[in-house]
């Protein structure tokens, strides 16, 4: 068996008044996502488990088979993951923002969106200054780097998201607990050191901390060789913990002018080596974040159309058995602008049809792919982690 998973990342929602009480979902174009929904097994998951903030880091691992509760261990460790640096055992990371903090107040979370080139200067100025044998910074892309420190300078200490305090005051916002005066003595360091500097970035936010997460392999777990297509560089961080191979794809941008029919295509391949692909497309995610419907409902149509239309194409013809799995992390709602810990609709179909996938209500009478439709299915996944174990067993 071989199978692909498709995330649409942030693409369910609520009903809007603006789209006459239908949902993006639902007002969208979706010849594909409703053929997979109508001939193959639909029902609900809850990838953010009670009282975890809903990431899609989160929601990942659960899509990923891993229960979060267990194993996420922060933002930061993934991002070393990402950028390749192995976190020893007394290590932890954290996610370190070069942020804008002017009068006292978190002006800018990205510096303006500093240049690539201008943060990595900065960075090993702050290493060369800065750095000690317990305490390492490393450059990443735009404003997001890394900061590695040995775990002893502090025990339990609580860091703020830069993004959820801006046009704050930071004073109330710094990190607090055991240790956290270490952490802070450093921030301050960084904006005397990033005084007068050229660029937007006055100071250095770290925040997100972790250890390495303790996770058995995907192939330890499931017995199966996998491979992840994102643009989402803490995804990618995630599929490197996890032995996964991690495939770029050109023109991945992450956003609407994303390279669709490329990540399909990639999959496809990538699909002869392996025995599962993950593909992520974050674009509806951001029109969510941005509050524009029209946005959302393009970036669900060509994620429809390049994406699930490649792959429903490649496999319908298919004499392998080929199985998919096809649902969005977590919900974006236009309405709030972000991330909500609800259930998401999910269809899984097999290649030849329903045999060979035993499980659902029998007939659902599903007719699409969307949130009102999906509701006739009885089938919810109270775990989400638990839906892919099912899903490659074949039995839901
Ligand atoms: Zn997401």
């Amino acid at each position: 068996m071989k199978a692909l998973v498709i995330i649409g990342d942030g693409m369910s929602d609520y009903p809007l008044k603006a789209l006459d009480g239908k949902t993006p979902l639902e007002a969208a174009r979706t010849p594909n996502l409703d053929y997979l929904a109508k001939n193959g097994i639909c029902g609900w998951t809850k990838n953010i488990p009670a009282g975890m903030n809903p990431g899609s880091d989160v929601a990942a691992m659960s899509i990923f088979g891993y229960n979060p509760q267990k194993y996420f261990s922060g933002r930061g460790p993934l991002e070393a993951a990402s950028l390749g640096v192995k976190l020893k055992k007394d290590e932890v990371a954290f996610r370190c923002n070069l942020v804008s903090v002017k009068d006292g107040k978190m002006k800018d979370f990205t510096a303006g969106h500093i240049s690539t080139k201008e943060a990595k200067k900065i960075i090993e100025k702050l290493n060369r200054t800065l750095g000690t044998k317990g305490i390492k910074f490393y450059a990443g892309l735009s404003y997001r780097h890394l900061l590695v420190m040995k775990a002893k300078s502090f025990g339990k200490i609580k860091t703020t998201p830069p993004h959820d305090i801006t046009g704050k005051t930071i004073h109330g916002f710094l990190p607090q607990g055991r240790g956290a005066e270490n952490l802070i003595r450093l921030m301050n360091k960084s904006e005397v050191l990033l005084h007068d500097n050229k660029t937007r970035a006055t100071m250095i936010w770290p925040w997100g901390e972790g250890p390495a997460p303790r996770m058995p392999s995907f192939k330890q777990r499931f017995g199966k060789k996998a491979a992840v297509i994102t643009a989402v560089h803490l995804l990618k961080g995630l599929g490197k913990t996890l032995g996964m191979e991690v495939i770029d794809v050109p023109g991945a941008t992450g956003y609407l002018d994303t390279n669709y029919k490329g990540k399909a295509e990639y999959a496809l391949k990538a699909l002869k080596k392996n025995d599962i692909v993950f593909i992520h497309v974050e674009a509806p995610d951001e029109a969510g974040h941005e509050g524009n419907i029209k946005h959302k409902i393009k970036a669900i149509e060509d994620f429809d159309k390049y994406v699930v239309g490649t792959i429903l194409k490649e496999i319908i013809n298919s004499k392998l058995e080929i199985r998919v799995l096809v649902l969005p992390d977590h919900p974006t709602p236009i309405k709030l602008m972000t991330h909500t810990a609800e259930a998401v609709p999910f269809a899984i179909y097999q290649s030849q049809g329903r045999q060979g996938i035993q499980g659902g209500q029998g007939e659902q009478g599903i007719q699409g792919f969307n949130e009102r439709e999906i509701k006739k299915a009885k089938l919810k996944i109270k775990n989400g982690y638990k839906l892919l174990g099912k899903f490659i067993g074949g039995k839901i």
